[in-house]
């Protein structure tokens, strides 16, 4: 039994892990190619907890990630993708203040974006500018251990469709 758990320990332990990979810009979903909100922008893969791709599975299958995840270090600043108004301050959870996030929305075609996983500067209704700091990432191993860092990204039209983050950013 001992030798059997020892066993699934190593082969757990052996198993590829993929902590980011290299994130290539495609071609924007918008009229407008976004800024970068980190440098540099990293998706992150897969690991214990799941995929950070656009429509990975989560809670086994029952839904998908609305998101892209992109990687970070605790305190790493997070940079406006476009020039808008801060919308809101959003928390990612409702039961654990610990964690916080922004909305902003472009002020020429009302996409919007939402940025988890981040301690916001500044205050709503602020307007502010291109590859301006808006935040700072903050340390999700809080509360998953092991977890790739990472901001989580959702992207929006005026209309509330959702939109490849993993497109958005040149
Ligand atoms: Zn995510």
């Amino acid at each position: 039994m001992i030798v059997l758990i020892g066993l699934g320990v190593l082969v757990w332990l052996l198993m590829p892990r993929s902590p980011g990979v290299p994130f290539a810009p495609q071609a924007p979903v918008s009229r407008f190619g976004y800024n970068r909100i980190l440098n540099p922008m990293t998706l992150r893969g897969q690991d214990t907890y799941g995929s950070g791709l656009y429509l990975a599975s989560r809670d086994n299958g029952a839904r998908k990630h609305l998101g892209a995840d992109f990687v970070t270090n605790k305190g790493e600043s997070v940079l406006a993708p476009f020039t808008g108004k801060v919308v809101r301050h959003s928390k990612p959870y409702s039961d654990d203040n610990r964690f916080d996030g922004i909305e902003i929305q472009n002020q020429e075609n009302f996409d919007y974006v939402k940025i988890f996983y981040m301690s916001p500067v500044g205050k709503i209704g602020d307007v502010v500018k291109v590859g301006s700091r808006v935040g700072f990432a903050q340390d999700l191993t809080m509360k998953y251990p092991n977890i790739t860092n990472h901001v989580h990204v959702e992207l929006y039209n005026k209309d509330s469709k959702p939109l490849n983050p993993e497109r958005a950013f040149v």
